[in-house]
């Protein structure tokens, strides 16, 4: 029987390529033709304890071979994978595993404490730990084909969203979904089978995951996992493997401009710089640029599985800021709050169609039907489109802020007061004002802890932003709160930092 899915991958390459390397994590590698093995023993064990097409199968655990074997034996048994996030508390992962309804798990060792409290208030019967047990497992189980009938349009992955807004939500994503963003990336970034891809962005988010492993795979290529990113060994391993490839979100960039190893380090084999899941700041883009670097900036969203806007290497430096065009099987359309379209220049909410949005989300009829309007996905996001098309986010429209009538999208704000050489990270936010309704505050992580006296960071402002764009109040942090892919977390910097202007310093 057919199986059009992603656990197919793995035979169909160990077909094509069986010596290859595949995979290589802490300096083991794995070929196509012993990942195919790996899959197939996995997938049987697991039907032999129980899991069955449709069934949910979640993963816990940093990145690691395990997180690909488990995603492709769920797949080739038509079953769905449910990658939980690493950070999340005891209570967030009951919450989702509950949510799910998955009541397999496959661990990392790390995670063996948190699982037994899970299982013992009966979240979960089966779970494996991701060292003997999981050998254990795939070691005496069989290589018999499977016969599994697998269609396209099966969910085969569960994924939640960051939660950046909200409670993460379940995006239901079809092998077709996954499949086809395989390709609308193939034919944007120059990918090839002697690419070897840096993967040290988690997993368990749609980006590291859509727009590098999954195509890396798919054309044959090399994945080096790291379980988490540091930048020093970020910049070794680049080196040591000849790292062709890497996605990262603009903080893990900033970071590794910051190790003092950035300006000796031979970066000669790095070809694509994937950066994506935020803005990227203009300093951060010249930083690159004086290594002769150009980043290929994308935009997506978990729903999107995730690739919907890419700038390739052709325009990366003359439409530097911009995150590009859409993919070839994808649609944009930006429009105003009537959905009407927006006129070039003008920034609106853009939307999304094509053949890797998802089916919708996991048991939540009233969001998914309130997230597509006539087909179209509304990513709540602002953008604008230049007169070549090309495509600049403005910011998250829940995160603008309305100064006396004003739009200002925090995320211009962010990349100006970046530029001052005091300010190593920061974050802007709306705070009640009695005149203006709301004003901006930045809140800022300054450096080597020599905090910019407010007027110094206003008067820097000046000039380069129109005056009620310019924060009103600034706030020094140690650190800035974020996301686990990362991401700033706003409405913990709203809670906390988010009262009214007076009483701080401003
Ligand atoms: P949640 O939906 O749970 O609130 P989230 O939206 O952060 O979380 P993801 O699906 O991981 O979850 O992220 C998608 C979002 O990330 C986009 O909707 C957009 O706001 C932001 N984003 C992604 N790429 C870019 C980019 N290049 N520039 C600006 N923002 C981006
Ligand atoms: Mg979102």
């Amino acid at each position: 029987m057919r199986n059009e899915g992603l656990g197919s991958w793995p035979v169909r390459r160990a077909r094509k390529t069986p010596h290859r390397t595949a995979l290589t994590h802490e300096g083991r590698t794995t070929t196509y033709a012993a990942l195919h093995s790996r899959v197939l023993r996995l997938a049987h064990a697991l039907r032999a304890r129980g899991v069955r097409r449709g069934d949910r199968v979640a993963h816990l655990g940093p990145n690691h071979p395990a997180f690909l074997e488990t995603f492709f034996a769920t797949g080739a048994l038509g079953a769905v994978f449910v990658p939980l996030n690493t950070r999340l508390t005891a209570p967030e992962l009951a919450y989702q595993l509950t949510d799910a309804g998955a009541r397999t798990l496959i661990h990392s060792p790390a995670h063996t404490t948190v699982v037994a409290e899970l299982r013992q208030a009966g979240h979960v019967d089966l779970c494996v730990d991701v060292g003997a047990a999981y050998e254990e497992l795939i070691g005496r189980s069989v290589e018999d084909p499977l016969d599994e009938a697998v269609g396209a349009d099966d969910v085969c992955l569960l994924m939640y969203t960051s939660g950046t807004t909200g409670r993460p939500k379940g995006a239901m994503l079809t092998h077709a979904n996954l499949t086809w963003n395989a390709v609308n990336v193939l034919v944007d970034a120059d990918l090839t089978a002697d690419t070897v891809a840096l993967v040290s962005a988690p997993l368990f988010h749609a980006a590291a995951l859509g727009m590098l492993t999954l195509p890396v795979l798919l054309k044959g290529g090399h994945c080096v996992l790291v379980a988490s990113f540091d930048p020093a060994e970020a910049l070794g391993i680049v080196e040591q493997h000849g790292v062709s490839a890497m996605f990262g979100v603009p903080t893990m960039y900033e970071r590794l401009t910051r190790e003092p190893r950035w300006r000796a380090a031979d970066l000669s084999s790095l070809r694509i710089l994937m950066c994506g899941g935020a803005p990227v700041p203009e300093p951060l883009i010249e930083a690159y640029a004086q290594r002769g670097l150009a980043f290929q900036q994308g935009y997506g969203m978990t729903e999107a599985a995730p690739g919907v806007l890419y700038l390739d290497a052709e325009h990366a430096e003359r439409k530097a800021g911009s995150a590009g065009v859409p993919h070839f099987f994808t649609d944009v359309r930006v429009v105003r709050p009537d959905l009407g379209p927006a006129a070039t220049g003008e920034t609106g909410e853009i939307l999304v169609r094509g053949p890797h949005v998802m089916a919708g989300y996991w048991q939540l009829p009233d969001e998914t039907a309130a997230s597509f309007a006539d087909g179209w996905f509304r990513t709540g996001d602002a953008a604008r489109v230049d007169p070549d098309g090309f495509v600049t986010i403005a910011d998250r429209l829940k995160d603008v802020i309305i100064s006396g009538g004003e739009n200002i999208y925090p995320a211009e704000v962010e990349s100006a007061l970046l530029a001052h050489p005091d300010v190593v990270e920061c974050a802007v936010i709306g705070v009640p004002d009695v005149r203006w309704g709301e004003v901006p505050r930045a809140v800022v992580v300054p450096r080597d802890g020599a905090a910019p006296a407010p007027d110094d960071v206003r008067g820097f402002l000046s000039g380069r932003l129109a005056k009620y764009k310019i924060p009103k109040s600034v706030v020094c942090v140690r650190e800035l709160p974020r996301t686990a892919s990362g991401k700033l977390h706003k409405p913990s910097l709203r809670r906390d930092h988010g009262g009214d202007a007076s009483g701080t310093h401003s």
